[in-house]
């Protein structure tokens, strides 16, 4: 497995893959989550690339980036023994040189729930991985659908700039007791780690109810909303049951619809989903 930090680096070492190749964009402190899209893509994919690169310009200023768990060698092991290629390590300076200048800024999908949340996170995702695909230029790349909104974000973005490549999407994987995998569970306590599950439960429960044939969209947005407030530590940011492409709320589920939430677990924020179809 072939390791390199700058833009020229990678461009070398990319012209020595074997084609098509298959991308996993991640920001690191790997997890069997991220480790289930190498194994997507190696599956279609003559090659396999992965980056890992904490983007700082998706983190508010009041968010967790100095403190995001990092583990490279961890990580680099990880990825060798799942028979990835080659991995971009790039440094802030490599990905935001001096001077840099220029913003994808995604309209409409971008708007609720997690971009309301979070001002700027999207237009930072979005940025960075459009420098991501120029620089890999892979035939497919590989996101989670534990991010649902940053797929319908990456979606829209490579449909309106032509970019030559397929999105696909990989399902959530969970712990056995139903929390989605995620770096940032590194920052639970023990007796907060007891509690996330909550998050799955309150998904669950609404995904039982419409399909004991609930469609209305207030009704289900109650049902998570309830398991929640049996939870002493967690503190809901938001719930939604939206429109699984536009991501607006519904009123009654027609097709088909995400659910999803938002929750602090004292003072680490998780996110989760399901899709209704
Ligand atoms: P991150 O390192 O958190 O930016 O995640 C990198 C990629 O892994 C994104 O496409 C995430 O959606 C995906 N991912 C994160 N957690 C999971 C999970 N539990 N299951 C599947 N994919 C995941």
């Amino acid at each position: 497995m072939k390791q390199v930090v700058s833009l020229e680096e990678l461009r070398a070492a990319r012209k020595s893959l074997a084609e098509p190749i298959g991308f996993v964009p991640t920001m690191g402190f790997l997890h069997a989550g991220h480790i289930s899209l190498v194994e997507l893509a190696k599956k279609a994919n003559a090659s396999v690339v992965v980056s890992i690169f904490v983007n700082p310009a998706q983190f508010g200023p009041n968010e967790d980036l100095s403190a995001y768990p990092r583990d490279i060698p961890k990580d680099l092991k990880m990825l060798a023994d799942a028979g990835v290629d080659l991995v971009w390590l790039p440094t802030p300076d490599d990905v935001y040189p001096p001077g840099f200048a220029t913003w994808v800024s995604v309209e409409g999908v971008t708007e609720p729930l997690e971009g309301a949340s979070r001002p700027g996170h999207f237009r930072g995702v979005a940025t960075v991985v459009a420098k991501l695909f120029n620089a890999v230029q892979p035939q497919s790349a590989y996101f989670g659908q534990k991010d649902a909104q940053q797929v319908a974000v990456i979606k829209q973005m490579t449909r309106d700039l032509n970019f030559p490549l397929e999105i696909v999407v990989g399902p959530t994987l969970r712990e056995p007791d139903g929390l989605a995998m995620s770096s940032r569970n590194s920052y639970l306590s023990a007796e907060e780690r007891q509690a996330a599950p909550v998050l799955h439960r309150a998904l669950s429960a609404a995904k039982t109810s419409y399909e004991a044939g609930e469609h209305s969209g207030d009704a289900l947005r109650a049902a998570m909303h309830d398991v929640l407030k049996q939870e002493p530590l967690a503190r809901l940011q938001y719930v939604s049951c939206a429109d699984s492409l536009t991501l607006q709320e519904l009123n009654q589920i027609e097709n088909d619809a995400l659910l999803s939430l938002a929750v602090f677990i004292g003072k680490t924020r998780l996110i989760d989903n399901v899709l209704l179809s």
